[in-house]
């Protein structure tokens, strides 16, 4: 299989095909870069139907993750592991230990944090076999009630550059009133819904999980929206929280929203054609990588002497790196998402 010539490949450091016959381990890490730090990233367990597929993954992901941490502040490059396997049947003490020595002989270069298909257990097998795992709540932390999920930094990091968006586009510190649609109201999702309904601002929900959308009703007085509807509402801010891809050429036209800001991953279908599509239609749109890098932010202070003031004030300055590539895309009339990836790679390429 072509790395070299794969078209997401992008000067990654290393890319490791990781095997265990025992455990019947199938794993692919990625280092991307390590100009400024060891490559950190999450492990995603998921059952690719190809190789090919979980290469395509593993490239993107860990580039995504180098641009991610260099924009964040932290000192710390881009890297991201896969197995090949369904969480829910695959997945053995045995085959997590497997991937822990499989991220071991990696020496530090990249240090595994836990994703979607792997939870914060799975990482405590992996640390059995190394040392270079993030995010790993020690006993101080676990009797102050963490568990080293980042999901509750994530949400507040994406609060914070809502905030940011919605004072640059529609030029308002105040949320009492504001309009705001979120899909997906999981981890992130449900914890965003609360801060902003703290601030005052009216909620619309939608999940493919029904109880997910009760709950926020019930906690907010949030209105429920059938899944196909969600993007369209007439709102303030549309914020996506569950899946990637979600602004694409069928939802672009039909967005009413002035606002893009939410936490999922990969927003932009087509990052190019669809960041410049949005940027036509006069939506701002805040990079997904930028404003979900509080569970980063997080992972990288997580630790003896942890301090939830410190990685507050860290957090605000999503809000100070989204309003700065908001008023340079602005002058330079450009989308928003190329003015990032270009303030990323002007911090982790001068090294
Ligand atoms: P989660 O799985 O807890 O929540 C996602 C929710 O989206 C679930 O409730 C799911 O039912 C719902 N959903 C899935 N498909 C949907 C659809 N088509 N329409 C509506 N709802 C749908 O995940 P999470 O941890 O809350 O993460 C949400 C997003 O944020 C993901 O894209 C994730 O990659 C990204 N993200 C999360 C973190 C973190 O710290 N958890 C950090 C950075 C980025």
């Amino acid at each position: 299989m072509a790395v070299f010539s794969h078209p997401e490949f992008d000067h990654h450091e290393t890319v490791s095909w990781c095997h265990d016959a025992a455990s019947g381990l199938r794993a692919l890490i990625a280092v991307h870069n390590t100009h400024l730090g060891k490559g950190l990233g999450g492990c995603r367990m998921w059952p690719y139907r190809s190789e090919a597929e979980a290469l395509t993954d593993v490239l993107r992901l860990s580039r995504g993750m180098t641009y991610k941490a260099a924009l964040a502040g932290l000192p710390q490059g881009g890297g991201k592991s896969v197995i090949i396997g369904d969480p829910r049947r695959d997945k053995t003490p045995e085959l997590m230990r497997a991937m822990g020595r499989a991220v071991n002989r990696l020496n530090g270069a990249y240090v595994v944090a836990e994703d979607s298909g792997t939870s914060v257990a799975d990482m405590r097998l992996m640390a059995q076999e190394t040392v270079h795992v993030g995010g790993l709540a020690d006993e101080k932390a676990i009797a102050e009630g963490r568990t080293g999920d980042p999901s509750p930094a994530t949400a507040y990091g994406t609060f914070i550059g809502l905030k940011a968006a919605v004072r640059h586009r529609l030029q308002r510190d105040d949320l009492r009133g504001l309009k705001v649609a979120i899909q997906g109201v999981g981890n992130v999702g449900h914890r965003l819904a609360r801060h902003l309904h703290e601030a005052g601002a009216e909620l619309w929900v939608t999940d493919l999980h029904a109880p997910a959308v009760e709950r926020c009703v019930r906690e907010f007085g949030a209105t429920a929206v059938p899944m196909e509807a969600i993007h369209a509402l007439e709102v303030d801010v549309f914020a996506p929280c569950a899946l990637g891809a979600v602004l694409n050429d069928t939802t672009i036209p039909v967005l009413k929203a002035p606002v893009v800001a939410g936490a999922a991953n990969n927003q932009l279908a087509i990052a190019d054609r669809h960041g410049e599509a949005l940027r036509e239609r006069g939506i701002l749109y805040a990079p997904d990588y930028c404003i979900n890098a509080g569970g980063i932010i997080d992972i990288y202070y997580e630790g003896p002497g942890y301090d939830w003031a410190i990685v507050e004030a860290h957090l605000q300055k999503i809000g100070t790196t989204l309003a700065e590539i908001f008023e340079r895309a602005q002058r330079e009339a450009q989308p928003t998402h190329r003015i990032a990836d270009r303030m990323a790679e002007e911090i982790f390429r001068k090294r």
